[in-house]
């Protein structure tokens, strides 16, 4: 995993909010998303074009701990530390599957309610009791298999 793809993975998920705002370029997302579910990395700067705000985010943390704005350990930092106390589904959640028996969806539990979130990435399988940060109501990885 690097961290260009790491940050397109979590991202990846708040294309059609931003693009229902009218700040994203569609087509843009849409060619970050097809590369991102075959594994492929996208550039920094369509990274920065299509998620301005996260990229300020990133290089602010990049800036306080003299590492590199896309690399692997600030990215992950970004997301699974401090993307957490968002409103709504915008925060990045570690969340527990209950039920798992539908292709496309996983019904997830936190303590207070349940809900059902997409698996968005092919990559990633999920079983019955495993805990997924989600982002978006998308599973964005396993908690465990970080790298
Ligand atoms: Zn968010």
């Amino acid at each position: 995993m690097t961290g260009k793809l790491l940050c397109a993975r979590f991202a990846a998920p708040c294309g059609y909010i931003r693009q229902d705002l009218g700040k994203l370029d569609g087509v843009a997302w849409l060619r970050v998303v097809e590369r991102t579910k075959r594994g492929l990395e996208t550039s920094a700067h369509t990274l920065q074009y299509c998620f301005p705000e996260m990229f300020k985010g990133l290089r602010t943390l990049a800036r306080a701990t003299g590492r590199e704005t896309f690399s692997l350990e600030n990215v992950a930092e970004y997301w699974r530390e401090r993307h957490v106390d968002r409103p709504g589904d915008c925060r990045v959640q570690v969340v527990r599957v209950v039920a798992n028996d539908h292709p496309v969806l996983a019904e997830v539990s936190t303590p207070d309610r349940g809900f059902v979130v997409i698996k968005y990435y092919p990559d990633v399988e999920v079983r019955v009791g495993d805990l997924v940060r989600i982002h978006q109501r998308c599973i964005i990885e396993k908690v465990g298999d970080e790298s």
